[in-house]
């Protein structure tokens, strides 16, 4: 990928550039908890986006896509946004940073990376990072702190691609380290590392393909009753409930809110639960609880689908690990925790099964926890 990216620097720009990379994420378990206060358990994976870039004395960027083979220039105003969308992502960088007070000059880039683009591995937050973690090296003299970085990077999704998103991308792009998933709490921000290192299994990714449109926007509808039931419990968040005062409280709940919370609460135990396993290198643990996990999305909050389910039924029938769905649900991906001796039954099945039934086979990604946002020396 270097080689490319700076053959192709050479061919737009002459000599070479500077070269950035970042990563896309997996969450290992923590769903639907960040609204909530709770935790999320994200980890940077061993796909990026990765930049050659080089300031050019100009208030110009001017910037080429060897993926989206599209080339793109633009001013560092507010008023100079570029049409294409890919492109929307580094002008916003750029222009969140000069927001924040950071210096951002002219510059010139080519990059290209390998996150599957819109399949729930944050491709746009590998994007931004890579990014915003270069302005800062470059220009900035790296005084930027990178909570900052993530935030950028947040910003840019909102301000400038129109997705209202959470933290958890960015900050898992920019914070990754190889062999460490990050406990991220979502109410104080403080987060911790933990070592993931599965001697003897491998974390696929299974990709369904299918994304159900939402008609009743079931995310708030979810949101919604975290909220309510919240509310009846006298807390802030659902973080703060326990499964006692949810219990107490059973009467003057719907049945609905009541297994909403239900989860959530459940959710948050299973994040600490995981931690305990991982200190202790216990994968078999740490599997387990994913499929309580899926078991809950799918029963409790009700965010599963078809295909999700039938993945995590032919993973459980395959003696996979751990399976559940990864992302907010209805369609998307699945992420398995594989003992080396099941993985080549366990895809070869996922793909004829799914094929028969849903007529196109899943997409498939290995994925290993890697570093985040670095400036790439050898
Ligand atoms: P994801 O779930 O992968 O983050 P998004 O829709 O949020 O999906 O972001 C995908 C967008 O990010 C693409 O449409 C494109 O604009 C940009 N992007 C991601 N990867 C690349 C790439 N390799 N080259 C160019 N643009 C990219
Ligand atoms: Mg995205």
């Amino acid at each position: 990928m270097k080689e490319k990216i700076q053959s192709e620097f050479k061919n737009h720009f002459g000599g070479e550039g500077i070269l950035y990379a970042s990563a896309g994420r997996i969450n290992l378990i923590g769903e639907h908890t960040d609204y909530n206060g709770g935790y999320v358990f994200p980890g940077a994976i061993d796909k990026v986006i990765m930049a050659a870039i080089r300031p050019n004395d100009t208030e110009k960027v001017r910037v080429f896509s060897i993926d989206i083979n599209d080339y793109a220039e633009f001013g560092l105003n507010e008023e100079d946004a570029p049409k294409q969308q890919w492109a929307r992502y580094i002008f916003g960088i750029c222009r969140e940073t000069i927001k924040r007070s950071g210096i951002v000059k002219g510059f010139d880039a080519v990059f290209a990376g390998n996150v599957p683009l819109g399949a729930g591995l944050s491709s746009s937050a590998a994007l931004e990072s890579c990014f915003a973690f270069a302005l800062n090296d470059l220009f900035n003299g790296n005084t930027i702190d990178k909570f900052e970085l993530a935030r950028i990077g947040q910003s840019t999704e909102h301000n400038y691609c129109g997705v209202n998103c959470g933290i958890m991308d960015q900050f898992a792009s920019v914070f990754g380290k190889k062999g460490n998933l990050m406990r991220l709490d979502c109410r104080s921000m403080e987060f911790e590392y933990f070592p993931f290192n599965p001697q003897g299994y491998k974390l696929v990714l299974v990709d369904s393909v299918v994304k159900h449109e939402l008609v009743d926007s079931p995310y708030n509808k979810r949101r919604q009753s975290c909220e309510r039931v919240a509310k009846r419990l006298d807390v802030e968040t659902l973080r703060d409930a326990t499964k006692e005062a949810l219990d107490a409280a059973k009467s003057d709940i719907s049945a609905e809110d009541y297994f909403r919370a239900k989860f959530v609460i459940e959710e948050k135990e299973r994040v600490l639960d995981v931690c305990d396993a991982l200190n202790r290198g216990d994968y078999e643990t740490v599997g387990r609880l994913m499929y309580e996990t899926h078991q809950g999305l799918s029963k409790d909050y009700e965010v599963s689908c078809e295909e999700l389910d039938f993945l995590n039924d032919i993973a459980k029938e395959c003696g996979v690990t751990g399976s559940r769905i990864m992302g907010g649900g209805f369609g998307g991906c699945t992420i398995n925790l594989v003992a080396d001796d099941k993985y080549d039954h366990f895809i070869a099945e996922a793909k004829k099964r799914f094929k028969e039934k849903y007529g196109h086979e899943p997409k498939i990604y290995d994925v290993v926890i890697s570093d985040g946002a670095r400036k790439v020396t050898e």
